[in-house]
């Protein structure tokens, strides 16, 4: 039993500091780049209203929040853990099953989103939780985590249930899997809620064009009722959800650049993705 507590405090230390350090960084160094390349962001950016300071103070003090109830709402992991329920592999790394782990964790997170965030669009449910986070209808990198206590608890779930469903399926993930997923998860959260397009111009129709960009996410907090997807632009074309004018938006926005503004943009957002992955590194 006091090894039970002992993991559970080092869980919510580490949670505590992992959750908030990936917060701070990855929304800290995108408003950064897009402060330090403001002439091509001013360019790019989607809506003509801009956020206030009392969005940026609601959207801070929320996340703190969230923060808290990821690590709260992880202790069941913990707990799955100790009892056998979930396993977390140790040993050496077969890479081509690391690399399935870790596509199909991120698939399976964005078909949870989308019904999730249907879900929470329901009337009773939008009154009730998820009208906290629309509240920031011009969103920022900060709104990432901008939750109700409830709708925190709906998003941290995801975890330890996929967990769950893995290793009694498949006998458990790699630890540095999980890790990436988490970094890939917070690195397109802040760029879906950055409030300027990121992505390079004719990316819709381009090859990767069903993976969302922010114009995507932008529109589901200006308008609501379409674009309620994450990562992958599939459900809400399977469901008939995507906003119709959302490639004509993604367009208008998405202006083609010259070589040396291009460059500088790519740059930065490479290194905003290197930045944000090494200095979270230490789970790995
Ligand atoms: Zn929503
Ligand atoms: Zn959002």
């Amino acid at each position: 039993m006091p090894d039970l507590i002992d993991a559970i405090v080092d869980h919510m230390i580490g949670a505590f500091t992992f959750d908030l350090g990936r917060y701070l960084i990855a929304a800290g160094v995108l408003s950064l780049l897009l402060w330090i390349f403001r002439k091509w962001s001013d360019a790019r950016r989607i809506q003509s209203r801009r956020a206030g300071i009392a969005d940026y103070k609601r959207e801070f003090f929320s996340s703190m929040r969230t923060v808290l109830v990821f690590g709260l709402t992880t202790i069941s992991t913990v707990l799955m853990e100790a009892a056998g329920w979930v396993t977390i592999t140790a040993g050496e790394i077969i890479w081509p099953l690391f690399v399935l782990q870790l596509l199909a964790m991120i698939v399976a997170h964005d078909a949870y989103f989308y019904w999730m965030h249907r879900w929470l669009h329901t009337k009773t449910m939008f009154r009730f939780s998820h009208l906290h986070h629309h509240k920031s209808r011009t969103p920022t990198p900060w709104s990432a985590y901008s939750f109700s206590s409830f709708e925190a608890v709906a998003e941290a779930a995801f975890v330890p249930v996929y967990l769950l469903i893995v290793s009694v399926l498949a006998g458990g993930m790699y630890p540095f899997a999980i890790f990436l997923f988490l970094a890939h998860m917070i690195i397109r959260n802040v760029m879906g809620h950055s409030g300027v397009e990121l992505f390079p111009a004719g990316w819709t129709r381009g090859p990767l064009g069903w993976i969302t960009t922010t114009t995507h996410h932008d529109l589901h907090h200006s308008q609501g009722h379409s674009n309620f997807g994450l990562y992958f632009t599939w459900w809400d074309r399977w469901m008939g959800t995507e906003h119709p004018e959302y490639e004509a938006k993604f367009n208008a926005v998405a202006k083609p650049i010259g070589w040396n503004v291009k460059a500088a943009s790519q740059i930065s957002i490479i290194a905003f993705a290197l930045l944000s992955v090494a200095t979270t590194a230490r789970w790995v």
